[in-house]
């Protein structure tokens, strides 16, 4: 248990409680305001985030606000890219490396946009897995250069598409990871008279590690097994098409904590490489897929919000196992392309919240009165409440418990008013918090002891939705780094855990990362109802925006890029509004129109009974229509 000294504490004590330095990649700093600062590029350049978000605010942008650095993109696709490079010159490798963006990652337009403008050298390709990414970036323009990637279950419609974006000027390969799509490949090219490409997607016999290890090995939803695989390279033969087949693809799922297995696919799919290579003379790309992990406990370890390995062991690992064993076969060595996805974009996004109140967990504590009636068992948990010592105290959590339960049992039989349940509830809080507080002078305290801790916190309520902005918290129990953005030279000296605004119990954060692995609760500092404390959500550019849902009517955030120059400063690009009310009604078929003509009778009605005044009237109809307007979440 991290007891923390709240006597001498500045930045150094919250990096270490924090950790921004282990999981921020570098680009997160405490600067000596104890704000955070962010360094999209790495370059020196830094950029407050406090600041940032005092700026909008003053600007009418509302919080929750998702910030994005677009810097911290065009570094990261730097990183993974020169981590090829080198292993490609350190291995001699006769080939080089692509990198493709698979856009489920995050399709918001900019987003994809900064990584189509950052390409090192060649610029990245994209991949998309539904017809609707692929609509999505169909119209973009292309020099034909970089990479079209088509995945996903596909039907007619899906394939014409991908095959007419060859005529626009694109390098479109369509990925066959069902048998049925090498009837409809060819006979819509033959159609339209269009020469195809297509790559193969396989299904590696190895697993993966971590959270979506199920996205591999042989019973693996997507790709085809060997035999499957033979049939479509005949299939294609025999129509003297095999002159298309230019990829090999696997993918053994996102975020893989650990590099063992992945190295073991990697040979098996280097040597499948080999031999089809030997059946198809223009075979060129060897595809591996995402997976690229983000540390997102700072732990280095393989626990599943984590990894055990860097991107430049990862880079070389690839070059060294396709390197190699295509030496030995005596086959060309292939253009690498890596489609990751999660290690490019998660870095860039942070959400920003606000604390709107706070329910602490030693509130009760008030001098108590003596029992509002004389009731035995009352009297008896007065007592226990009073006589408490560090040296009785587990004792006395047990007897206080089991007072307490009696009392409650008699309530429910109707033997007791509800001031006398009141005083219960309040003793029996009392207990729980007297005890809590011998803890630190215990040597060797009691598991019941040590789990009252974990129950006694503060809330903090804050201004977002989990659902909507952190999916996977709430689905998956991700772990996402939390921290205030500012007051980080002062100690944070009150436990908390987070509740977001939505009326469901799961609507929370209650695992954050530590030193230690994961904990319940977060040290945050102590709110003042009249100054706004900020909280960052950070490494959320990755699966968090397109898997955000609705729930109770909470909207997108507004969101906005940050742009970096060279000098040092900075300047606000494309801000994207949230959603209004309106909008979000709309999405389940609420027809704004319709609405107000119904509160217009539902007036009249009111006015008619003598219920509502005119001015009333007038009142309700002006604050409806505002309130449509504006921002989903509340306004504070
Ligand atoms: C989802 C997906 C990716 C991205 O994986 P990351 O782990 O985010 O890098 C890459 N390729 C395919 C085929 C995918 O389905």
């Amino acid at each position: 248990m991290q007891r923390l000294d709240i006597e001498k504490w500045d930045v150094d004590e919250s990096r270490e409680l924090y950790s921004w330095d282990k999981w921020g990649e570098g680009y997160f700093h405490v600067n000596d305001k104890g704000n955070i600062e962010v360094t999209p590029t790495q370059d020196g350049n830094a950029v407050d985030l406090y600041e940032i978000v005092k700026t909008l605010v003053g600007r009418g942008v509302e919080v929750p606000v998702l910030i994005r650095f677009d810097g911290i993109i065009q570094d990261r696709l730097r990183k993974i890219s020169s981590a090829f490079q080198e292993a490609v010159n350190l291995y001699s490798y006769q080939s080089d490396y692509r990198h493709v963006f698979p856009i489920k990652v995050n399709q918001q337009k900019h987003v994809i946009d900064t990584i189509r403008a950052a390409g090192l050298g060649k610029r990245s390709g994209l991949e998309v897995g539904s017809k609707p990414e692929l609509l999505g970036i169909l119209a973009l323009p292309d020099d034909g250069d970089s990479l079209f990637l088509c995945n996903g279950y596909k039907d007619e419609e899906y394939i014409e598409l991908a095959l007419l974006s060859r005529k626009l000027g694109k390098r479109t390969i369509v990925i066959v990871e069902q048998l049925y799509e090498c009837q409809l490949i060819l006979s819509v090219a033959e159609r339209l008279g269009i020469e195809a490409e297509v790559g193969f997607r396989m299904k590696p016999s190895v697993k993966g590690s971590g959270r979506w290890a199920s996205s591999g090995g042989d019973f693996a939803k997507f790709g085809l097994s060997t035999h499957e695989l033979l049939i479509a390279w005949k299939f294609f033969s025999e129509a003297g098409k095999s002159d298309w087949i230019k990829l090999l693809h696997f993918h053994i799922g996102s975020q893989l904590s650990s590099i063992i297995p992945f190295k073991k696919t990697l040979a098996e799919a280097a040597h499948f490489y080999t031999e089809l290579a030997k059946k198809c003379p223009k075979l060129e790309f060897f595809d591996v897929g995402g997976g690229l992990g983000v540390d997102y406990d700072g732990s280095k370890t393989v626990s599943d919000s984590s990894m055990n390995y860097t991107i430049e062991e990862y880079a070389r690992d690839i070059v060294y196992t396709v390197g190699s064993i295509c030496k030995e076969n005596g086959v060309k060595q292939p253009v690498l392309i890596s489609e990751s996805g999660r290690a490019l974009v998660a870095h860039h996004s942070i959400l920003v919240t606000e604390v709107i109140d706070v329910s602490k967990y030693d509130a009760p504590v008030l001098k108590l009165d003596k029992p509002p009636s004389d009731h035995d068992l009352l009297e008896d948990l007065y007592q226990m409440y009073h006589s408490l010592t560090p040296q009785n105290c587990l004792e006395g959590l047990h007897d206080a418990h089991y007072v307490k339960e009696q009392i409650l049992e008699k309530f429910i039989h109707g033997g007791l008013s509800l001031e006398e349940r009141a005083y219960v509830e309040q003793v029996y809080r009392n207990v729980l918090v007297k005890v809590h507080s011998f803890y630190d002078e215990l040597e060797d305290a009691h598991d019941d002891i040590v789990r009252l801790s974990e129950l006694l916190v503060d809330i903090y309520f804050c201004n977002f939705s989990v659902f909507q902005s952190l999916p996977d918290s709430w689905a998956i129990q991700q772990l996402f780094p939390v921290m205030p953005i500012h007051r980080l030279a002062e100690p944070p000296d009150r436990k908390a855990k987070i509740v977001d605004l939505s009326c469901d119990s799961d609507g929370t954060i209650e695992r954050f990362i530590s030193q230690d692995g994961p904990v319940s609760s977060i040290q945050l500092h102590q709110f003042q109802p009249h100054e706004p404390y900020y909280l960052g959500i950070f490494l959320v550019g990755a699966y968090q925006e397109a898997l955000g849902g609705l729930h109770n009517l909470f909207g997108d955030t507004n969101a906005i890029h940050v742009d970096m120059h060279d000098d040092g400063t900075w300047r606000f690009k494309n801000l994207i509004e949230g959603d209004t009310i309106r909008e979000v009604l709309q999405y389940m078929q609420y027809d704004p129109h319709e609405l107000s003509t119904q509160l217009h009778q539902v007036i009249e009605n009111a006015l008619r009974k003598g219920i509502m005044t005119d001015q009333e009237a007038f009142m309700i109809k002006k604050k409806y229509k505002a309130s449509m307007e504006n921002y989903t979440y509340l306004v504070v």
